[in-house]
């Protein structure tokens, strides 16, 4: 091994998993017993159809987001019969309960004041249906200065500096802030979902984290930068555990992957286990509506264990207790109430990031977690227990990103007993 991480330094992590409320051993448990049926459920009609537009220009920069990697590639649905017949375009079009778009210039974009990223919209005329069973995320081989910078630029939007800089200076009035007192580099930061100017010389946010660092943070921005850095290691995790032996042209764990990218790093594993907190919460809340939620396509039998495992899920999740507070979260008057504002407004900008990845593949998987944490934000901080009544307050792209990356991380969760197998057996071979 490359790297031989010492026993204290190799992660196990176990004890209360910090700003959530739960112990490392419960989301494992929890795991254990979700991971099944959540396999299954992804494997559904109802759930394993994601719309999506993967051509959507870049906003940012320009980025050629032609791969030529065979890997990257996406295999779209072109035979409108093996969609559900509601879902194809004929019965779209005649939908009439369709969003109005309101604060967005993205012509794939619906968003409504509770959303905290832009999730496509079903309706679009220029998405396609992608079955993501048949789309895996794993290695694809994109790497290099374009993935960096995307990483890069969805660090830089957890600099929250219109709040901080309300903070300092007392500039709120009535729970409004005043935006002619935003210093120029911070304006863009306003625009709910606007172009941040990230990657753009002289737009960038003024002062600069330490990704892997906390510096002093409040708990808010914690939450956002671990919700970040617990995707971004996920995606990691997905890369070594089906990773390609070039060599061999074998697919299968590369455990030098996992020490390199993840192990030597405990604190990134750790942020695993708090995203897979925060989604448990999120299902567990929003139950009411999830479980009436018509996930029917028309096949009696398919329809009848989509609700089984759906049943199964919510079970396990309840079981679990509360896994995270979010009654804690943004209280506390009206600096907090504009911290909301930018955290969403940043959140979205990071789900037009995922416009600027320069693999097909990775885009895909990138929009449809970021997507899918998108929708738990969205239950947990921007809806109230009346809207789960209402089965419309989710559109079912929400609904297939949350479950899809409730899949995704649990996989990873599973994945760190694997390496921690892989890691015992390359010991004993030493
Ligand atoms: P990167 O993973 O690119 O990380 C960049 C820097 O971020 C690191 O140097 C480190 O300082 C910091 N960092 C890394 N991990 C964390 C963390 N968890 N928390 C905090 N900071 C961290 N490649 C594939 O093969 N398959 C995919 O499906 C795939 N999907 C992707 C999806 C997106 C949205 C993006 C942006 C990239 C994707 N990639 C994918 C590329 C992959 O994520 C890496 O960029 C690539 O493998 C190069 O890895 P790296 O080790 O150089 O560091």
């Amino acid at each position: 091994l490359e790297h031989q991480p010492d026993s204290d330094r190799y992660c196990s992590p176990s004890g209360q998993i910090e700003d959530a409320c739960c112990l490392y051993e419960t989301i494992e448990e929890a795991t254990d017993g979700v991971f099944r049926p959540l396999d299954h459920l992804v494997k559904t009609p109802f759930f394993r159809y994601f719309k999506v537009d993967l051509f959507e220009e870049c906003p940012f920069w320009y980025e050629d987001t032609f791969c030529m990697n065979r890997d990257c590639g996406v295999e779209t649905e072109e035979d409108e019969s093996k969609i559900p017949e509601k879902w194809r375009a004929q019965a779209l079009s005649s939908l009439n309960d369709v969003q109005e778009p309101n604060d967005s210039s993205h012509p794939a974009c619906f968003a409504t004041v509770s959303d905290f990223c832009y999730t496509p919209d079903e309706a679009s005329p220029t998405g396609v249906y992608v079955d993501l069973s048949r789309n895996p995320e794993r290695f694809t081989g994109y790497s290099g200065p374009s993935a960096q910078r995307v990483w890069d630029t969805i660090y830089k939007e957890n600099c929250f500096g219109v709040a901080d800089f309300f903070e300092a200076s007392g500039r709120v009035h009535s729970g409004v802030a005043d935006v002619t007192q935003v210093p120029p580099s911070m304006g863009l930061l306003m625009g709910a979902g606007g172009p941040l100017g990230a990657g753009q010389p002289g737009l960038e946010p003024d002062f600069d984290i330490d990704v892997d660092g906390e510096n002093d943070m409040c708990v808010e921005k914690r939450v956002y930068y671990k919700l970040i850095s617990g995707l971004h290691s996920s995606i990691s995790m997905h890369i070594c555990s089906e990773w390609l032996n070039q060599e061999t042209g074998e697919w299968g764990p590369n455990l030098d992957c996992f020490i390199n990218k993840l192990s030597q790093y405990p604190e990134r594993i750790q942020n695993i286990y708090f995203l897979h907190a925060v989604l448990t919460r999120a299902i567990a809340r929003a139950r009411p509506l999830l479980e009436r939620y018509d996930t029917s396509v028309g096949d009696a039998s398919a329809d009848a264990l989509t609700r089984q495992y759906m049943r199964d899920i919510m079970d396990q999740v309840n079981s679990c207790g509360d896994t995270f507070q979010e009654g804690t979260i943004f209280e506390g008057g009206r600096t907090k109430q504009i911290l909301k504002e930018e955290f969403k407004a940043h959140f979205r900008n990071v789900s037009r990031i995922m416009d600027c990845v320069g693999c097909d593949k990775c885009r895909l998987w990138g929009k449809v977690q970021v997507s899918g944490i998108g929708t738990a934000l969205k239950i947990l901080f921007g809806l109230d227990s009346d809207d789960f009544k209402q089965p419309n307050t989710l559109q079912r792209s929400e609904v297939v990103a949350l479950f899809n990356t409730f899949h995704r991380i649990s996989e990873s969760i599973n994945n760190i007993e694997v390496f921690r197998e892989l890691y015992d057996k390359s010991k004993t071979k030493v």
